[in-house]
């Protein structure tokens, strides 16, 4: 079949977008063979203004934004949309009903993903947003998993070091320790696995600093995406899903 055009809205922050880019690249190699490479389009926002606009509260331009960089992106060939980040799903719908192409929602792609593992009790790390917004955790439920959020000291941690630091390309060991003691409190409490929900923490978090299984989000939401892009059953698969 002809391979589908991936559209990738990213730049939030492009430390991670730099992780799709490599994935759906070697992905795609590695079905296809040799020189063979991702047919994608890649929308970098500047972060700043993103950023600008999550911390005024300013959803309604943010939601705007997401919106005409789908429909631009959608115009310009792609025949899917990622959106590169957990924390801007919040506007997943809206941004889904603005297009006639499917959006690859991350949570779908990952809470899918963990039920296939055999696991339905995970740890979620992320943006506060992300961990204390239904958009997100409800979606996980909805895939009948119970979901363990850090308590309110380790969600602080958590979404400062994302900001402050991984979003900034700085990985630090300290902050990776802190990561640790998070993720065994919530093994403590009998999380299965841990679902790294913010698509910069691999880049400080890896399967060794875990007792339990990892769940990154952006391995996970780029290897779907490929997978929809080079197998029609999947790309079909995704399409009938769009309505929801
Ligand atoms: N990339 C991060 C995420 O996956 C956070 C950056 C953002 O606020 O979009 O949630």
């Amino acid at each position: 079949m002809h391979m589908k055009t991936i559209g990738l809205i990213g730049g939030m922050s492009w430390e991670s977008t730099a992780e799709y880019y490599r994935i759906v690249n070697q992905r795609v190699a590695e079905r296809l063979g040799a020189l063979h490479s991702a047919r994608c389009l890649l929308y970098s926002f500047d972060f700043a203004e993103i950023e600008a606009l999550q911390s005024a509260g300013e959803w309604k331009t943010a939601t705007q934004r997401m919106i005409e960089t789908a429909q631009t992106l959608a115009r310009a060939g792609a025949d899917l949309l990622l959106i590169c980040t957990n924390t801007m799903h919040l506007m997943a719908n809206d941004v889904q009903a603005a297009v006639d192409v499917p959006l690859l929602h991350i949570a779908d792609a990952t809470a899918r993903y963990i039920r296939a593992a055999g696991i339905s009790r995970v740890g979620l790390l992320g943006t506060r947003l992300t961990m204390e917004r239904d958009f997100y955790v409800g979606r996980f439920t909805r895939h009948g998993l119970t979901i363990t959020l850090p308590d309110d000291a380790g969600r602080r941690i958590v979404h400062d070091v994302i900001y402050n630091e991984l979003c900034r390309g700085e990985i630090n060991d300290a902050s990776r320790d802190a990561y640790r003691r998070i993720i065994g409190q919530l093994v403590a409490e009998g999380c299965e696995g841990i679902t790294l929900g913010c698509t910069e923490i691999g880049l400080l978090i890896k399967q060794a600093d875990s007792p339990v299984p990892i769940f990154d989000t952006t391995v996970i939401h780029a290897e779907a995406a490929v997978e929809a892009a080079c197998d029609e059953h999947a790309y079909a698969n995704l399409r009938a899903r769009q309505e929801h």
